[in-house]
């Protein structure tokens, strides 16, 4: 750098080369000048440079070091001592800076190779980072077609329409060829394809499920790419492809048998399975599409489980439907069942009692003429044949009503010591006629008022006591009667009246006898319809069987129970029931139902009564009965002649009205109320029913249209006299009659 070498070699002397010397100094300052403006710009620029300062310091040197070449130049020019200092100046300044700068730079390059290092390491994962971000990005898009696929799928609760929304959706979404799925069938054990993209009719293709494929795919819990040699690429697909241009996914079938306990996907039996075919030409499907098919695949088995939930749940509500529907026809059947049964009964009730009071009534009264021996024990053989019969009747007629429920009890207010005396008076002659000693004894105080249905205790009472009286033949029959407080809880609803204040109590009977016995094995079986202890019963004591089971079927009506104890064949047995009472206190004495008096019906004597019945065998009985009787009686077949025979014969003319109900043209009820409204009471007749309707309810409607008794066809002439007795006895008693 020095101008003057030491050999005295000066500028001068080599002009050529101290131009270019110069020239190159020019240069090289102009370059060391600009060096560190660069290196400041990069270090403005740069953000994460981490050795700011050796830059500035390298600078610096640069800088210097073109301050010297500038030097050497000035050196060059002007060639003095003050040149000289500067120059020695600038040359001591790079001589440090530079030093420094070597002796920074040796510290700091180990640091620059950490700094390179750690560079090389940020870019390997700023690659690693870009391939997760990639990765995500196609994660968050596989999301967002699944999502998209799921909300198209999951819109619909019809198991064809997520299925076809799955083939059209997933084939938008992969751009695919075609996509189709199999269906199991035959309770799983062949695939049917059902469902292909496009098309509306299909091929009826099946796979059994033991293909080997089909095993393969359902297996595999994710998308399985298979041959396009197997069946399902063959039979499902468009294009004959190299391998891997087709993959299946299996879509498992959960019923609503697999909801009851927390189902699970694995435990599925069924699978459906879906394929899908790429477009021509492409034979590789990417991992991300697979994954795609697998995701959406996920979401098709929910959707379908919850159309499987509301299809079978349909299934069920329109098989509940149906089922009500027909349980609704059965009922209305069993209506009009109930209905026709009834109606068949009130006709046979009726149609078997009016051939019964001909055969009764006549025998009864033949039974009055003069006849020799042998006719009368005919005429006696005929009357117990009948009455027999017409027992027989009565109880399957009773027992059939009490099994529809269509029997109803009626309750009337009774005195219970008249009532049980009346009782006693029926069977003493039972037992008398088989010289059987029968005593009644009653145990305690018993009310005297009370409320029941006594017709049907009595009813239970003859029952009981006839088949002790029936099945004895030497000993004694004994009757206990006593009442007990019942809880008032357990009385049937019909005793009890809002009027009147009520206590209710049970009524006991025992009956106990000395007859045959019954084994314990039979002793509940005997309450049960047409049972017997044995088969020789009918042969040698006759009876249906039916008895008990009526008496229970009453005895239960009533709020009671009934039992029979026995120790044994031979050992007699005992018959014990009770049935609740109401205990009329408040009662009006003429509320009361007067007791049925065993006249003779030596009252009814020349008495005019009018019998209207169409029936004309039953107009000759009954004609025959009341001339007996020694009343004085007309005829008609009509209610309108009837009408017309009263209104001739004006006010007071006839006492009793004997009146059919069932009449063509004007029934007995209708002619009741015309009666009523054309005669004032004591100008007319006492209307009594003669009817062979036998139940409760046309009872209570004869009283309601305004008769003032009801007779009940068959009736013998005996009945016939204590029935019209104790009517008129109690009409005369309440002043009613003319
Ligand atoms: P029936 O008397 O018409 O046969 P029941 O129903 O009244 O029908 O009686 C059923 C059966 O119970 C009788 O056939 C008889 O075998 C038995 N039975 C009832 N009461 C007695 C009794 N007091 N002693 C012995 N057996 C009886």
């Amino acid at each position: 750098m020095d101008s003057t070498g030491s050999n005295g070699w000066s500028h001068d002397d080599h002009t050529p080369l101290s131009k270019w010397q110069l020239s190159s100094d020019i240069l090289i300052a102009f370059a060391y000048f600009s060096i560190p403006l660069e290196l400041v710009y990069f270090i403005y620029r740069s953000q994460v440079f981490p050795f700011r300062w050796v830059i500035a310091q390298f600078g610096l040197f640069i800088v210097l070091c073109g301050t010297t070449h500038l030097l050497t130049l000035w050196n060059y020019i002007s060639n003095t001592k003050s040149s000289h200092i500067c120059m020695t100046i600038a040359k001591v300044t790079t001589a440090i800076i530079s030093c420094g700068t070597a002796v920074v730079l040796l510290r700091v390059i180990p640091e620059l190779l950490d700094v390179k290092k750690r560079e090389v390491f940020l870019i390997a994962k700023t690659a690693e980072l870009d391939l997760e971000v990639g990765k995500i990005r196609k994660e968050e898009e596989t999301l967002r077609h699944v999502h998209f696929l799921t909300d198209e799928i999951r819109s619909s609760l019809d198991r064809n329409t997520i299925l076809n929304t799955t083939l059209v959706e997933i084939s938008r979404t992969l751009k695919l060829e075609s996509c189709n799925i199999w269906m199991p069938k035959l309770g799983g054990e062949v695939l049917e394809l059902k469902y292909k993209l496009g098309y509306q009719e299909i091929p009826p293709f099946m796979i059994p499920v033991i293909d080997e494929t089909v095993r393969l795919v359902c297996v595999n819990a994710g998308a399985t790419v298979v041959s396009s040699g197997s069946a399902l690429a063959r039979l499902g697909c468009l294009y004959e492809n190299d391998d891997g241009h087709v993959a299946a996914v299996r879509l498992p079938l959960l019923s609503t048998a697999s909801f009851n306990c927390s189902p699970k996907i694995e435990e599925a039996t069924m699978f459906a399975i879906m394929v899908l075919e790429l477009p021509f030409g492409r034979l590789q499907w990417s991992k991300h599409e697979l994954e795609l098919i697998e995701a959406v695949a996920d979401q098709v088995v929910v959707a379908l489980s919850h159309a499987t939930v509301v299809e079978e749940s349909m299934q069920a509500r329109d098989l509940l439907i149906e089922k009500n529907i027909a349980l609704e026809c059965a009922k209305r059947e069993a209506e009009l069942a109930v209905v026709a049964r009834n109606e068949f009964l009130a006709v046979m009730n009726h149609e078997m009692r009016t051939p019964m009071h001909a055969i009764i009534a006549l025998s009864s009264l033949l039974r009055e003429s003069k006849l020799t021996t042998e006719q009368l024990s005919m005429i006696d053989t005929i009357s117990k044949s009948s009455s027999i019969l017409s027992m027989l009747i009565n109880d399957v007629l009773d027992f059939t009503r009490l099994e529809a429920g269509s029997l109803c009890l009626d309750p009337q207010a009774f005195q219970l010591s008249n009532f049980l005396k009346e009782a006693e008076e029926l069977v003493t002659p039972m037992a008398q006629s088989k010289k059987l000693p029968l005593s009644m004894a009653i145990r305690g105080m018993i009310p005297s008022n009370v409320c029941a249905d006594s017709n049907r205790i009595l009813q239970v009472f003859l029952n009981v006591v006839g088949n002790s009286i029936k099945f004895t033949s030497e000993g004694h029959i004994k009757i206990c009667v006593y009442v007990e407080d019942a809880d008032s809880e357990s009385m049937p609803s019909e005793l009890s009246s809002p009027r009147r204040e009520v206590k209710h109590m049970f009524l006991h009977f025992n009956v106990e006898d000395t007859g045959i016995g019954i084994k314990a094995s039979d002793l509940q079986r005997l309450f049960h319809k047409f049972v017997q202890a044995d088969s020789s019963i009918t042969r040698n004591f006759g009876g249906s069987g039916l008895g008990l089971a009526i008496a229970r079927k009453f005895v239960e009506l009533m709020g009671g129970k009934i039992r029979l104890e026995s120790e044994g064949l031979g050992k007699g047995s005992t018959c014990k029931f009770f049935v609740s009472l109401g205990v009329v206190t408040d009662l009006e004495s003429e509320t009361l139902i007067s007791p049925k008096k065993l006249q003779q019906g030596s009252d009814l004597l020349g008495l005019k009564v009018l019998v209207v019945d169409d029936n004309a065998i039953n107009r000759i009985v009954t004609h025959r009965l009341m001339e007996t009787i020694g009343c004085k009686t007309t005829v008609t077949d009509s209610g309108q002649k009837c009408l017309e025979i009263l209104m001739t014969a004006g006010p007071g003319a006839y006492q009793i009205l004997l009146l059919d109900l069932s009449m063509p043209e004007m029934d007995g009820f209708t002619v009741t109320i015309e009666i009523l409204k054309r005669f004032k009471i004591g100008e007319r007749p006492l209307i009594i029913a003669l009817t062979a309707n036998s139940d409760a309810h046309t009872r209570q409607r004869c009283f309601d249209v305004g008769m003032e008794g009801v007779l009940t066809k068959p009736i013998s002439l005996e009945m016939i006299k204590i029935e019209l007795s104790a009517l008129l006895e109690n009409f005369k008693y309440h002043g009613c009659s003319s």
